[in-house]
Formats: structure tokens, C-alpha cells, sequence
């Protein structure tokens, strides 16, 4: 069987024990004689499945109870238009633009209301987190928006900035579960699974309860948080199977000892490969040492021939999909929870051996 380190920014790779597991229960789930891909979402099967998933994410993240947990459809492309449909009632709302992400929320939100810019890094193309203090905020905003971390440009809010009254909306897709963050500081989180969470299709969202049912009454029916939360994400037939694998990773994770224990590996993953490019005389980091993601890590050389080159010689050494975004250029090593230690090791070893031989 061959693996490879699959750097990709997503869908990205998945811890190898659950693949096992999956593979192992493929056929005949827990002598059901069915796969969970052929099994009713009614069924008593399902039903466990989905409310292990729910309980686990639940007690990873330390969830409060008056949050609902919700598995939905759509990507997190679809919560840029479900966020301003369903939490606008002054139709007014701020948002913080750190990147291509933030961007395409605010173009969405604008549809539906007066959306502010409150703060932005686009002067320096993104390469740091602006500061978000109180007093920059609209006191009638509905909400504020941010990009907790920006996968295609590589930063990182230190912490989730304190909005006072107004309910924060964190767009976590690329780091919920990296590290810790306190739920209670949020009125909203949402993620697509296909990075830390699982196979893509399936997209989880955590909202505090008073912020469902204000939706306007030609809101569609899929696209109103109250139909999910009335219904236990069961209105419809959700991503049976994509909750299913979302629930192993959980379980994964639990056993690794939790958001702590993963946060603790990906600083040192993180650091590892930082360390190196602060060194470097060949390779850098575009991005101020402050902001800097654990997740995605982009980095550059002075010509793109030595990026061609580079890549070429990761892809023959198992290192794959480094190649940085269209929009940024360069490199970009996307390195997640399933992303093993040795990963980073091998990168960085072939980092070293590229640089004594290209200088
Ligand atoms: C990947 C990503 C998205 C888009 O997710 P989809 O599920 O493909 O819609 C949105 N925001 C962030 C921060 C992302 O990393």
C-alpha cells in the first residue's frame, strides 16, 4: 500500500486509524449487515451515529448547553448566505477582511444589508491579523464576522476578539479543533468538514440558541438554522456517511487526549517548520511572526524555476500538493490534525537538502 503526506489545503488527509476503522465496518457496520452508506438516517443505527458525533464534538470543544450543534449541507460557501439570512434584523453587519475567505462572506452578506469593513489587512496583502478592539464596532451591527484562520493566505487570530454584546461569527473551517477556543466568546462557528473534521459534504455549525427563529419568513426552508435545530439535523437526509467519518475522527482525537493534546503536537509541527524558514537563506515566510496559522503554512523562494524545481523533488519524495494557491504563489504546506509529525520532519529534511543545493 503506498501513503503519501498529502499537504493539501483540502480535502486533506485523514488520520490513518480511521481510515482502518472505516474500512474495517465498510461492508457490515456493527452486524447490521449493511454499510452506513446504505443505511437509512431514520434508523436506530444512524441515529446513534449521529448523536455519538454530536455528543463528541460537544465534549471536545467544551460546548455549552444553551448551544445548538448542527450537521448540514451546503460548505461553508453556504453559511456566507445563511449567517446574514438568518441573524440580520437591523440588516447591519461588521466584518473583518483578512483574505480571500472574508472576501467572498462580505461580497455575499451585502446582498441582504449594510455590511462595514471594519477592520482589514489587505494593505499589506494579508500577511498579519489587524488588531479588532470595541470601540471600531458598529454598536447596531448584528453581528461580527471573522476568518478565525485564513487557509489561503496563512494567519491566525491570536484569540477571538471580545465584540462585547454583539454576537461574534467565526468562519472556523480550517482550524475548529486545532487549537482551543472558547465557544462562549461566539455566537456562531461554522466549518466545512473536509479539513479537520472529515470527508467534505458535511458542514457543522454551532449557534447559540437565541439566535435561531429570526430568520425572514422567505428564508427557505433548508436554509433557516430553526429547520435544522427543530430537527435534529434530520429534516432531511443528511451526509449520513460524512457523519459517520466525522464521528471516528472525534473519536480519534478523544483518544489522542483531546483538543489540548492536538494543540500541543501542532505548535510543535508548526514550529518545526517555521524555525527552519526563519533560518533559511533560500526559503521565507511572507507572514508576520504574530500572526502566523498553525494549519497552513506558506512559504516562498526567490524565483519560481526553484519552485518548480522544488515541487518536483517533493512529489518524488511522497511530499505532495505543496504548490501555494493561484493567488498567493509560492508554497504552501497545509499541515492539519491528521498531518503525522513525521510529515513535517521529511518536509523540512528535504527543505534543508534543496537549499545545500541550490545555493
Ligand atoms: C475551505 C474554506 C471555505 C470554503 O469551504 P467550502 O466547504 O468549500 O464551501 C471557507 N472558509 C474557509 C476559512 C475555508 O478554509
Amino acid at each position: 500500500m503506498k501513503r503519501i503526506y498529502n499537504f493539501s489545503a483540502g480535502p486533506s488527509m485523514l488520520p490513518l486509524p480511521v481510515l482502518e476503522k472505516a474500512q474495517k465496518e465498510l461492508l457490515d457496520y456493527r452486524n447490521t449487515g449493511m454499510s452506513v452508506m446504505e443505511m437509512s438516517h431514520r434508523s436506530g443505527a444512524f441515529e446513534e451515529i449521529i448523536s455519538e458525533a454530536e455528543a463528541l464534538l460537544r465534549e471536545l470543544m467544551s460546548i455549552p448547553d444553551n448551544y445548538k450543534v448542527l450537521f448540514v449541507q451546503g460548505g461553508a460557501s453556504l453559511q456566507f448566505s445563511m449567517v446574514p439570512l438568518n441573524l440580520f434584523r437591523n440588516k447591519k453587519a461588521d466584518y473583518i477582511h483578512t483574505g480571500s475567505w472574508s472576501k467572498k462572506a462580505i461580497a455575499e452578506a451585502k446582498k441582504y444589508g449594510d455590511v462595514s469593513v471594519v477592520a482589514s489587512s489587505e494593505d499589506k496583502k494579508f500577511t498579519y491579523i489587524p488588531d479588532v478592539h470595541r470601540a471600531l464596532l458598529n454598536q447596531d451591527a448584528d453581528y461580527v464576522h471573522i476568518t478565525t484562520n485564513n487557509t489561503i493566505e496563512g494567519t491566525v487570530f491570536a484569540e477571538l476578539p471580545d465584540t462585547g454584546h454583539l454576537p461574534l461569527v467565526a468562519d472556523m473551517s480550517s482550524d475548529i479543533l486545532s487549537k482551543h477556543y472558547d465557544v462562549s466568546k461566539a455566537g456562531v462557528i461554522y466549518a466545512g468538514a473536509q479539513k479537520n473534521i472529515g470527508p467534505a459534504g458535511l458542514t457543522v455549525v454551532i449557534i447559540r440558541e437565541d439566535l435561531i427563529g429570526h430568520a425572514d419568513p422567505t428564508c427557505p426552508v433548508m436554509l433557516d438554522y430553526s429547520t435544522h435545530a427543530a430537527n435534529d439535523s434530520l429534516y432531511n437526509t443528511p451526509p449520513t456517511y460524512s457523519i459517520y467519518m466525522a464521528k471516528l475522527v472525534f473519536e480519534w482525537l478523544k483518544e489522542l487526549g483531546g483538543v489540548p493534546a492536538i494543540e500541543e503536537i501542532n505548535r510543535s509541527k508548526a514550529k518545526l517548520l517555521y524555525d527552519f524558514l526563519d533560518e533559511s537563506k533560500l526559503f521565507a515566510s511572507p507572514i508576520s511572526p504574530e500572526s502566523r496559522s498553525l494549519m497552513n503554512i506558506p512559504f516562498t523562494t526567490p524565483s519560481s524555476e526553484l519552485d518548480a524545481a522544488f515541487l518536483k523533488g517533493a512529489k518524488e519524495r511522497g511530499l505532495e500538493t505543496l504548490k501555494g494557491h493561484r493567488s498567493v504563489g509560492g508554497m504552501r504546506a497545509s499541515i492539519y490534525n491528521a498531518m503525522p509529525t513525521e510529515g513535517v520532519q521529511k518536509l523540512v529534511e528535504y527543505m534543508q537538502e534543496f537549499e545545500r543545493n541550490n545555493r
